[in-house]
């Protein structure tokens, strides 16, 4: 699944790329998946790209926002998979969600591997969406400061019991945080990741909040993870230190051997001995 930093990667892509390119022909998926969420038939959603002309694409957490001008803004959200441009010598994939066909013979596909929105907002109506309209700040803003951080700690103490890996991964408390990303930040904060958020204070709270904005700076400086793929189909540069391939390997700062646990909703790598 794409997080924020290959969502920045990609917004920063395709507003290099396709910027004032008119579309052609706009298509949703000619591959059925029932969890692809889109708000237009493809009848509709032909008639309302074509001729339009693409803006400049941004993003804000794991939501990634195409303007089709005039009046029109074309939103992927919490998707993983491949969105792809294809030069004018290139061929579209066979099987897609959605494909953009430019005027110039360069295509946009999508595709996606688990679920995700591929929505055409009339501009502004994308605002209201739900997720999108009460997003709270994500870490690459300046609201995302420290003080903010600790308040949002002593907002969710109030409300539930809740661990750290909750704090990173469940309901959008810190937008744009997944499961990938969230391993090497605890990691880096030397958290485990059950560790109880009402045990969280002074210096644990601050490496947190520092390894938050480090790992994902850095993430964004290197292009994106390794295990994900940029719009030319191209890996990232960041190579995750924890993941699958590290279980059973020793820890890169004390040896002990990284250990995997299954626990809210999807598999856990860390070091048993550094991460507490
Ligand atoms: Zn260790």
């Amino acid at each position: 699944m794409f997080e924020l930093p290959e969502y920045v990667t990609l917004a920063r892509q395709l507003a290099d790329t396709v910027t004032g390119k008119q579309i052609k022909e706009g298509r949703l998926g000619n591959s059925p998946h029932k969890f692809v969420w889109y708000n237009r038939k493809p009848r509709e959603f032909e008639s309302l790209t074509a001729d339009r002309v693409i803006g400049k694409a941004y993003s804000r957490g794991r939501w990634l926002f195409i303007p089709t001008n005039p009046g029109y803004v074309l939103v992927f959200g919490e998707c993983g998979g491949r969105i792809l441009y294809h030069n004018s010598k290139e061929e579209i994939p066979k099987k897609y969600h959605l494909v953009l066909v430019f005027e110039d013979g360069s295509a946009l596909s999508a595709m996606t591997q688990m679920w995700g929105a591929m929505e055409l907002y009339e501009k502004g109506q994308e605002l209201k969406r739900k997720y999108i309209c009460d997003m709270r700040p994500t870490p690459i803003e300046p609201e995302f400061s420290f003080g903010y951080f600790s308040n949002l700690i002593d907002e969710c103490v109030h409300s539930e019991k809740r661990s750290v890996k909750g704090l990173l991964t469940q309901d959008q408390i810190i937008p744009g945080l997944g499961n990938s990303i969230a391993q090497d930040i605890m990691f880096k904060a030397k958290l485990h990741p059950k560790h109880p958020l009402d045990d969280l204070a002074g210096k644990k709270r601050k490496s947190l909040y520092d390894a938050i904005r480090k790992t994902v700076s850095e993430v964004i400086r290197k292009g994106g993870r390794n295990d994900e793929c940029d719009l030319f189909g191209q890996p990232g540069g960041y190579e995750r230190i924890l993941s699958k391939d590290t279980v059973g390997r020793p820890c890169q700062e004390c040896g002990t051997k990284i250990e995997k646990m299954q626990y809210l909703g999807g598999a856990c790598y860390y070091c048993p001995r550094c991460q507490v």
